[in-house]
């Protein structure tokens, strides 16, 4: 046995990444064999969304701005029948997460290929997992039917992206590489994926902050979103996004808010047992250690730093550190029951870690 030997499977997606990409929608369209296409965003994206229906002229059957956070299951289930009923042969989701999230939610039942044109740097379009809320409680699973076809990355469209929002979807984004980069299932394309996503967001993201219209730095938080996406839909997850899930789920709280504040305090929990990781999210970032570096990314980005500030209550502490460990899974680190004590009361009040 090598230090190499690795076990790779590639999910097969399209991916056009270009300013103006947008424009090739009807060809990608047309690419698929579709005629009927139903375009999926939020109410907030309604525009953006038209703009992609006005490009298809005949090949679109309607707008569909019922994407919710969390897709919840009653969400699905009209939005599923409202594809059913207009016949759509092909679903467009323009938007985040959770536009993605429901074209995913519609092709788990019916397996209408999905377009996708994310608009943050969630990286949901590059990954075959669907997440779905009913009564309260979020499922996810791993479906081969929810893999988007096609993925249309246009760095013209995130322009409008509220600058708060940019640097914690991005910092959302880090995090899928950076536990990527520690993976039980890593491989070395991964890992290499990996570290170019976290240093080209590192870099997209301050020039985002200096000017959020800077069209440079928006293409490099979504060419790294794109990276860190890849990644997730690859390999599998441990303790920062368990926990993250966990705190969502329970408490409520934004996601990706949740994954920023939480990062650096899951890579100092985790570091001693992944230094290989820890040096590449550190060369990435330019700085000394992984942990901290994160930590003083998001600080000068200025992100949230401490769930007390994003609606944790203190009192739930104990409660989010039982559900954290009711359920065992992998983790390069084992799970202890003091040591994430530590790590939720640290990332409650903010503090910088070592
Ligand atoms: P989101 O999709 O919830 O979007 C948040 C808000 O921002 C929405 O109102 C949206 O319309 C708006 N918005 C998005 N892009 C915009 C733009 N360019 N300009 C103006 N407004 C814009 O946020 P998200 O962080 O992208 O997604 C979070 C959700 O995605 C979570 O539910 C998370 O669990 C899920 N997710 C899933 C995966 C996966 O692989 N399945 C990966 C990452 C995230």
């Amino acid at each position: 046995q090598t230090t190499h030997d690795f076990i790779f499977t590639a999910q097969p997606a399209r991916v056009v990444f270009a300013r103006g990409s947008l424009s090739r929608l009807p060809q990608e369209v047309e690419a698929l064999g579709a005629h009927r296409v139903l375009v999926l965003c939020t109410p907030q994206q309604r525009d953006q969304a038209e703009a992609a229906a006005k490009l298809l002229g005949a090949l679109s059957v309607g707008v569909y701005d019922g994407a919710q956070m969390h897709v919840p299951i009653e969400g699905a289930r009209q939005a599923r029948e409202h594809a059913r009923a207009v016949g759509a042969d092909c679903a467009v989701a323009i938007g985040g997460g959770s536009t993605i999230g429901l074209g995913k939610a519609i092709a788990l039942e019916s397996s209408l290929p999905i377009i996708a044109v994310p608009t943050t740097y969630a990286g949901s379009e590059m990954t075959p997992i669907y997440g779905i809320t009913e009564a309260g409680l979020k499922k996810t699973g791993r479906d081969a039917r929810v893999l988007p076809r096609t993925v249309l990355y246009d760095p013209d469209l995130s322009v409008g992206l509220p600058v708060g929002m940019s640097v914690t979807s991005g910092i959302n984004a880090i995090a899928h590489a950076a536990e990527g980069l520690y993976a039980r299932d890593g491989n070395p394309v991964m890992s290499l994926m990996a570290e170019e996503g976290i240093r080209a967001l590192a870099i997209g993201l301050r020039g985002v902050v200096r000017s959020p219209s800077d069209l440079a730095a928006r293409g490099d938080c979504l060419y790294g979103a794109w990276l860190c996406g890849t990644v997730l839909g690859h390999v599998g997850m441990a303790l920062h996004h368990k926990l993250c899930h966990t705190l969502g789920g329970s408490f409520n709280l934004p996601h990706a808010e949740t994954h920023t504040i939480v990062l650096p305090h899951a890579l100092a929990y985790n570091a001693s047992a992944a230094p290989i990781a820890m040096m590449r999210i550190a060369h990435a970032l330019k700085v000394p250690s992984a942990a901290s570096g994160v930590y003083d990314l998001a600080k000068q980005l200025g992100a949230p730093m401490a769930l007390r500030d994003i609606g944790m209550p203190e009192s739930e502490l104990d409660r989010a550190v039982d559900i954290a460990l009711a359920n065992p899974y992998w983790n390069p680190r084992p799970i202890e029951a003091q040591a994430i004590r530590e790590l939720l009361r640290n990332a409650w009040e903010g503090r910088r870690p070592r």
